[in-house]
């Protein structure tokens, strides 16, 4: 079946998840190191404030913080960690399957080209996604999809001995009691 985005959908530009687990908060959108200056620059082009914080981060042993960070996340602008920064939702300007358009659509994220394609072996599409929901799986129609992520994988890749997760301090307001703020060792020794 062929992928295509439901009609009026913007879903994974507005709903954010927690991940691994409510204890990290809930995720922005993805941003390579690469990519970070590009975004603040594009932000600052369209008066738009945003904020950016560490995703995963690398060391050599799990006495020290972080050494590198392998990627970053643009956080959402709603108290509860939703809606990206750049979704216009006051214009009225549709996107090309009528949902709220992406200001910066044409030059957005890798992870935004990626999506609903997920990290996973196979790579898999995100059961999430209002598509997936509605019409289950697809195998055509995902070739710009599927070489966004594998650029990203190629650029997160490491062999590093102690991989952290950040934890956003961000999510429901009911459940701030278990969510945590800070880098957090996932991997290590
Ligand atoms: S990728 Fe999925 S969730 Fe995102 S707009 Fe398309 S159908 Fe909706
Ligand atoms: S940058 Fe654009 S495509 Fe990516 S989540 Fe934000 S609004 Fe959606």
């Amino acid at each position: 079946m062929e992928f295509g985005c439901i009609e009026e959908c913007a879903d994974c530009c507005i709903q954010r998840e927690y991940y691994p687990n409510k204890q990290f908060g809930k995720i922005g959108v993805l941003i390579l190191p690469e990519e970070k200056e590009r975004i603040e620059e594009l932000a600052k082009l369209n008066k738009i404030e945003i904020k950016i914080l560490p995703r995963i981060g690398i060391s050599e042993n799990s006495n020290q913080s972080p050494t590198k960070i392998l990627a970053y996340q643009l956080m959402g602008i709603e108290e509860n960690g939703n809606t990206c920064p750049f979704l216009d939702t006051k214009s009225k300007k549709k996107s090309t399957h009528g949902g709220l358009p992406c200001k910066i659509y044409e030059v957005r994220p890798l992870a935004c080209s990626a999506y609903p394609l997920i990290e996973s072996t196979p790579i898999m599409l995100d059961q999430k996604c209002k598509f997936c929901k509605e019409c289950g799986s697809a195998d055509k129609n995902l070739e710009f999809e599927t070489e966004s992520l594998l650029k990203i994988k190629e650029s997160m890749q490491t062999n590093a001995a102690c991989i952290w997760r950040y934890a956003t301090g961000i999510g429901e307001q009911e459940d701030y009691e278990f969510i945590k703020t800070g880098w957090i060792l996932e991997e290590g020794i």
